[in-house]
């Protein structure tokens, strides 16, 4: 059962990892350590540390040049379709 014991805080430290690179954290690494040693403690803390990858994608509309957050169908700003584009 030892291998089971250490392979679970070692993926759960390897997802962390990759999913605050995603999110755009600042200290993924940082995170993954934490998760790899109190795997009890961090994990729960980095759900509720998480920053939502929708409301921190600041995008900059094509036709008005104004920055929005989130994916919104249409522009906040001049009110442009704006789905689809990345
Ligand atoms: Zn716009």
């Amino acid at each position: 059962m030892e291998w089971l014991a250490l392979s679970i805080p070692i993926l759960a430290a390897a997802w962390v990892y990759s999913d605050a690179k995603s999110c755009g954290s600042s200290s993924p690494k940082l995170w993954a350590i934490g998760v790899f040693g109190l795997l009890i403690i961090f994990l729960p803390l980095y759900f509720i540390m998480r920053p939502s990858k929708k409301s921190r994608v600041v995008k900059l509309c094509p036709y008005c040049g104004k920055y929005y957050k989130g994916i919104p169908t249409f522009c906040p700003n001049c009110g442009k379709h704006l789905q689809g584009i990345k």
